[in-house]
């Protein structure tokens, strides 16, 4: 049994993030003594989310020096927890501002840490990880002797915790720092324009087919954008692509807009979560299909009926032009 630290950082207003009651679970399961340390610059919503969850302890560093992501904040803020808690694991979710900064701050300790953790475990008393290598290809599950150990956790391993009766106690910690980066904003998509959604039930992946001529000779640029954004609007679906379709921009190519190689799913993309996943003028390629693999139920559209998909990558393929079937698709969908 080793004494953990669960390190969780709040969002903007407060509260803390599915990932982080994620992470919080993560620890629970573990059945070990463990303590919580929040950072942010308002912990208070964030105490009542984590009501009951069985910390010994729950200390924060908060303010307005501690709101925003800043390595030369994050990283001191994190080391004080741990200094004030000696912990031999911290528990941590796997979100962009703990990677940025908890390595670091597991290098001043003289730690170790690991990111992308798809498992934790105690196994004879001592804690057992598990992540994937080689771009998902190969699952490892190993322990360290180094420590303290920071794991940082992917979302989606386990349920988020769900508070239980009165917020806990806090012990506040004061930590002096002199940013020299200072964050004047934030720039982000309108959630009208933010394609990718990893909460959605619905993963729909467009292809370079989408682009191709068709079997009038021509190509229909403009239709499929709107084929495809109307179905995004009808299912509130997040959108995926090929890595062909994602790089017809730098070929020159005439393109969908709205795609980046943020979309791209595969081995060099990436490797969604959602339970349905329907693929759109897109062969199946083994590279595209790899980032297919935790996807529960796939389904694909192609005019080719020995397209990869029909060789065992998809539960069921529609041979049929994408076109009709999404036109189709979203005029039922617009019915509902
Ligand atoms: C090391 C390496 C890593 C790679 N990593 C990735 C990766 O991460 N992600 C990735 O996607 N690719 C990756 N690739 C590329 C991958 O091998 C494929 O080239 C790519 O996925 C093909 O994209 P596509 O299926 O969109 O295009 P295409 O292969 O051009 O297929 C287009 C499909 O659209 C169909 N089609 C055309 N018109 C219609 C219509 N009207 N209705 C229905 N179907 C239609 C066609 O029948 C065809 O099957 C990688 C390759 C390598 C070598």
């Amino acid at each position: 049994m080793e004494p953990i630290l669960v390190l969780l950082h709040t969002e903007g207003d407060g509260a803390l993030h599915k990932a982080s009651l994620e992470a919080l679970s993560v620890a629970r399961a573990l059945g070990c003594a463990f303590d919580v340390g929040l950072v942010g610059g308002n912990v208070n919503p964030a105490l009542a989310q984590i009501a009951g969850c069985g910390a010994r302890r729950v200390l924060a560093l908060d303010g307005a020096d501690f709101a925003v992501s800043r390595y030369s904040t994050d990283c001191p803020a994190a080391v004080a927890l741990f200094q004030e808690t000696l912990p031999a694991v911290v528990i941590a979710p796997c979100t962009a501002r703990w990677q940025r900064s908890l390595p670091g701050a597991a290098a001043r300790m003289g730690g170790a840490a690991d990111t992308h953790l798809t498992g934790v475990a105690l196994v004879d008393g001592e804690v057992e990880v598990s992540r994937w290598f080689y771009r998902q290809r190969i699952e490892a599950t190993f322990r360290r002797e180094q420590r303290p150990w920071f794991l940082l956790v992917e979302g989606g391993i386990r349920a988020p915790y769900s508070a239980q009766g009165y917020a806990p106690a806090i012990e506040r910690l004061t930590l002096s720092v002199k940013p020299r980066t200072e964050v004047t904003g934030m720039i982000a998509p309108q959630g009208s324009t933010q394609t990718i959604r990893p909460e959605a039930e619905l993963l729909l992946v467009a292809g370079a087919g989408w682009t191709k001529k068709q079997k009038d000779g021509a190509i229909h640029i403009e239709q499929a954008g709107k084929l495809i954004l109307d179905l995004l609007a009808n299912t509130n679906a997040s959108l995926g692509s090929s890595k062909s379709l994602v790089d017809l921009s730098g070929e020159g190519h005439a393109v969908l807009p709205f795609l980046s190689h943020l979309n791209q799913v595969g081995q060099t993309g990436s490797t969604p979560r959602h339970p349905k996943g329907l693929a759109t003028c897109c062969h199946g390629e083994e590279p595209h299909a790899v980032g297919w693999r935790f996807v529960q139920d796939r389904r694909a559209v192609n005019l080719d009926a020995n397209c990869g998909w029909a060789r065992g990558k998809a539960d069921v393929v529609y041979v049929a032009d994408a076109f009709a079937v999404m036109e189709r698709l979203n005029a039922l969908l617009a019915k509902r």
